[in-house]
């Protein structure tokens, strides 16, 4: 079986061999960019490089890039667990052109690494293209001669790429497999594109374009090349399997997860073990970058994913602190690539263990409340907004958590009157403020408390730091 490792290996292997300089992962936290939540592709460490702004030593580049995608234009964070290809933390493998190669030489790159090197079967490949780029079909005919069949034309702005509302832009072309009829889905851009069988592998972004004010946009004089392929997704195929969460990475930190829960891996509880072994990957990979739990921003989107997490535990009946015991296995799988989680193997331990102790009573009577307000709606119901804020204010339930456990009933929540509920406690927290007097000193002070949060709970914005690109 080929490992994660030996396909990670061998794909910057290729690259290098191609001239390309093997650079090692950005952090999880941007450096370069404070507006992004966190690293969401390959491309992140390379902005600067591709706007001309920053300078290399070298003008084309290949990594495996450690992504998030739990918040912000990117959230993936409600697919984990239900569909086969999504995690909140994955690895993107890439390759990039700074103004050197374009889209002939970035398809050919493509199709000799995944038909030679890694001999894909070319029949269960097919790609689509942009309706308006005229040149990458005629590459993917010549370059991997595939028929026009497989070639599909999409209009829409999944395959037109942009770093911004200005700056670099252009055409995309994404390489999907065939993951055979016994699965349901239907190619991309037919109505049942959302099954499973066409699973999209690798992004080739075409940068050509730099685009100004609304209507302007000119060639660029050197287009570059962004390519994104998920680490995950590519290890199912290779591995003989359909699904990300049965290779061989993730199905050992479900098994460890199995082990100690006790619960059969593949029982009632598939869900919740996916779930776990997911947000277990995100959670050490976070704080190892130095994000810790907190009520805003980047730690609010980890206390997020960590209490997700500690709610899946709980339903499959673990009573203690879980999620920190399965630290040594992901240290196992990943820690040789990653030597930062080995690194911060102590800390994340002790960081999961305090957040999960902290929760767990909340937790619990949480639940109580929530399977006591839930009962009393009917099939398919909608829990009111205010039951959402109580959880949310005095049990510390992110609203994700509360809509989390409805979903498998078929419930949902009433976001609009959490929103108000949530916008009329800080009305009413100004006010008390402003009536004790001394006005001024209480504005500034009110606003402090708001940015480090009132009460445990308080203070939370979604909006503070889900800028993106
Ligand atoms: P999808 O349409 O399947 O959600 P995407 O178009 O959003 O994928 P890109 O932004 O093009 O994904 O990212 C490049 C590659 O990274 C994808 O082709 C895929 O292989 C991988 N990828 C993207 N999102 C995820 C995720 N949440 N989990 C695992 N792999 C992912
Ligand atoms: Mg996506
Ligand atoms: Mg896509
Ligand atoms: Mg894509």
């Amino acid at each position: 079986m080929t490992s994660s490792n030996d396909i990670r290996a061998t794909f910057l292997d290729y690259f290098a061999r191609n001239g390309h300089q093997v650079v090692e992962s950005s952090p999880l936290v941007p450096r370069n960019d404070p507006t992004l939540m966190f690293a969401n592709s390959g491309m992140v460490q390379f902005k600067n490089v591709f706007t001309g702004q920053e300078k290399r030593s070298y003008s084309r580049a290949t990594t495996a890039q450690k992504c998030v995608r739990a918040g912000g234009k990117h959230n993936d964070l409600d697919n984990v667990g239900y569909t086969a290809r999504h995690h909140t933390f994955f690895e993107m493998l890439g390759n990039f052109s700074f103004g050197d190669y374009f889209k002939e030489q970035a398809i050919a790159h493509a199709w000799e690494l995944l038909t030679k090197d890694f001999a894909l079967p070319k029949d269960r490949l097919l790609v689509t293209v942009y309706s308006e780029d005229e040149e990458a079909p005629v590459y993917w005919k010549k370059v991997a001669g595939l028929p026009d069949s497989r070639i599909i034309r999409i209009p829409t702005s999944d395959n037109f790429w942009r770093m911004g509302d200005t700056g670099p832009c252009g055409p995309c072309s994404e390489i999907f497999f065939d993951h055979g009829p016994s699965i349901p889905g239907g190619p991309p851009g037919s109505p049942e594109e959302d099954g499973d069988r066409f699973i999209e592998i690798w992004n080739l972004v075409f940068m050509q374009f730099e685009e100004g004010p609304p209507g302007t946009r000119v060639p660029l004089p050197r287009p570059s090349i962004d390519t994104g392929m998920g680490l995950e997704r590519f290890a199912a195929i290779l591995q003989g399997k359909h699904d990300n969460y049965d290779t061989d990475t993730l199905r050992a930190l479900i098994l460890a997860s199995a082990e100690i829960t006790g619960q059969d891996p593949d029982g009632k509880f598939r869900v919740s073990h996916r779930v776990v072994a997911d947000h277990l990957r995100a959670g050490t990979f976070l704080i190892a970058d130095g994000v810790l739990p907190s009520n805003e921003g980047r730690g609010y989107v980890l206390r997020r994913i960590l209490r997700r997490a500690m709610r899946h535990a709980h339903m499959m009946g673990s009573r203690e602190p879980l999620l920190h015991r399965l630290v040594p296995a992901l240290v196992r799988q990943m820690g040789a690539a990653y030597p930062e989680i080995q690194r911060a193997e102590a800390l994340v331990t002790e960081t999961l263990k305090l957040e999960e102790t902290k929760f767990r009573s909340l937790l619990e009577r949480g639940l109580g409340l929530l399977s006591e307000e839930s009962g009393r709606l009917g099939e398919r119901g909608t829990l009111p907004g205010e039951v959402a804020f109580r959880l949310y204010d005095t049990y510390g339930f992110p609203l994700d958590l509360t809509q989390d456990a409805l979903r498998s009933e078929g419930k949902t929540v009433d976001v609009e009157g959490f929103n108000a509920a949530m916008a009329e406690q800080r009305r009413r927290a100004r006010a008390a403020w402003a009536g004790s007097g001394e006005a001024a000193t209480d504005a500034v002070w009110f606003d402090i408390r708001e940015k480090v949060g009132a009460s445990e709970f308080l203070g939370y914005s979604t909006e503070t730091a889900e800028g993106e690109i």
